[in-house]
């Protein structure tokens, strides 16, 4: 479901997945769509983003995560 989202965004067509949430059960071949709100806090994409950019060094990242801190600008 993910690679459909992204081709679905790169491609421009199609209703994307933003600010919802879909929760797939396989066995029972059941899914429910949940919305989700924006976290204005969020690191990433709140209203004050401190992560602006990709990590560098991914090997330093995963060896060492208590004292990763993202890429300078
Ligand atoms: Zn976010």
């Amino acid at each position: 479901m993910m690679a459909t989202e992204a081709i679905k965004y790169i491609i421009g067509i199609g209703e994307p997945l933003i600010g919802r949430l879909i929760l797939y059960e396989a066995l029972g071949m059941t899914y429910r769509e949940m919305k989700i709100n924006r976290d204005e806090n969020c690191p990433l994409c709140g209203e004050t983003p401190v992560i602006t950019k990709l990590i560098e060094d991914y090997d330093a990242a995963a060896e060492n995560p208590e004292t990763f801190e993202p890429a300078a600008d």
